[in-house]
């Protein structure tokens, strides 16, 4: 062990995604004094606002990326982290049937390695040991998502590699990559179960009846991240995104008494390891700490 100031970067496509998905992680280790660095690929620009009491935003893209930049720098305040815009356009999800064509310039259309370039740039410079993103499907089929997960996944491997990128900076190759997995089946169908058994009616029903009828293959959790006591936080930041956040729905729906007792974790899945560990794992630096890997 060197006594290196230990580095997570969390790359999220949209200003909010950092929010919902392993944001309690990200607080947890920057309030232990790890560098936490969240990289949001878009801008939000084509997101709509959903939240009802919100009221419109003028301006079109523009506009919507001003409010976006205002919204993720309160929530990055929350969170106690630092953030990083990689500078590309919302994809936006389409919608209907057929599915309309992407819009031109959108980050979703970009050749991967375009993409990727500033991403490889940052993990020179910021030279994480463990790198989260989504997994291959995106977690959810927004365009936006598939392509951060694509854009994470060559940036942690082709960074270390003197011979790719060769005009983006000094080669660093991350010792771990991790998917997000906050929305597990098994978590949602814990956290409705308990919902009814206190008594409380449970939004989660047809969340899960969809979900199921998706047929979308779960996917294995390896590494369980116990974060409980910074949920508030990670409340705090999904609330700083008020365009974003119903402040009465989904993501506030389940009494915090019931998420603290059925489910105090965040779920990743070790999606790669340049150093050994054995899962399950409750730490995303497994591996690395005090082991002379960093
Ligand atoms: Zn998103």
């Amino acid at each position: 062990m060197t006594g290196e100031r230990l580095r997570l970067m969390a790359v999220h496509a949209h200003p909010d995604d950092e929010s919902s998905k392993g944001a309690a992680t990200t607080a947890m280790y920057a309030a232990h004094g790890v560098d936490v660095l969240v990289v949001t690929c878009t801008g939000g620009e084509r997101g709509d606002v959903l939240n009802p009491r919100y009221g419109t935003v003028e301006g079109g893209l523009d506009g919507m990326r001003a409010v976006r930049v205002e919204e993720m720098a309160q929530a990055a305040k929350a969170l106690g982290v630092r953030q990083h815009w990689l500078g590309f356009v919302d994809s936006g999800l389409p919608e209907g049937d057929p599915l309309p064509p992407l819009p031109d310039g959108c980050f979703a259309l970009q050749p991967l390695e375009v993409a990727s370039a500033p991403l490889v740039e940052l993990v020179r410079e910021f030279r994480p040991h463990v790198v989260t993103t989504y997994d291959p499907s995106g977690g959810y089929p927004h365009p936006d998502h598939i392509m951060c997960h694509r854009v994470a996944y060559e940036a942690y491997h082709a960074a270390g590699d003197a011979e790719r990128y060769r005009d983006r900076g000094e080669p660093w190759a991350p010792l771990k990559l991790y998917y997000n997995h906050g929305f597990s089946l098994a978590r949602m169908r814990a956290m409705h179960e308990a919902i009814v058994a206190a008594g409380h009616e449970s939004p989660f029903g047809d969340w899960i009846d969809s979900r199921q009828a998706r047929e979308i293959p779960e996917r294995t959790a390896t590494t369980f991240v116990p974060c409980a006591d910074f949920f508030e936080q990670r409340d705090a930041a999904l609330r700083a995104h008020a365009t974003q956040i119903d402040p009465d729905g989904f993501f506030f729906a389940i009494p915090r008494e019931i998420e603290l007792a059925q489910w105090p974790t965040e779920e990743f899945e070790l999606a790669d390891s340049r150093v050994p560990t054995t899962v399950p794992e409750d730490d995303l630096f497994a591996g690395i700490r005090g082991t002379g890997a960093a």
